[in-house]
């Protein structure tokens, strides 16, 4: 499954992980690490708890390195999708808030 690149207009972003995370008194979350074949572009989109991948989703452009360490942390994890888990990968992802980085329209072809 692909998402339309938002740098490169290439159908060619894909999802590279998953994890559900749970992110303080807010709602549960599943979140998908996206990486761009073509140009590279890191990238995080955020779905509901039901995780279920709608037609239009909006994703948010991550800095290269929180990206990379945050997918490192999620390799290391032995049950990404089981989000009372306490590894780092869920520490830090539960931990962490778009508001601010670039987002955009992260449709489905
Ligand atoms: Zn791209
Ligand atoms: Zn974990």
């Amino acid at each position: 499954m692909t998402y339309l690149c938002p740098i490169c207009t290439q159908n060619d972003l894909s999802v590279v992980g998953k994890i559900a995370a749970s992110h303080g008194r807010k709602a549960d979350r599943i979140i998908h690490f996206l990486l761009c074949n073509h140009c590279g572009l890191q990238a995080l989109a955020f779905f509901g708890e039901s995780g279920e991948e709608t037609a239009e989703q909006v994703g948010y452009i991550v800095d290269r390195s929180t990206w990379a360490d945050l997918h490192l942390s999620w390799a290391g994890c032995p049950d990404p999708l089981e989000k009372s888990c306490q590894c780092p990968a869920h520490l830090k992802l539960g931990r962490f808030d778009p508001v601010g980085e670039r987002s955009f329209p992260c449709r489905l072809r």
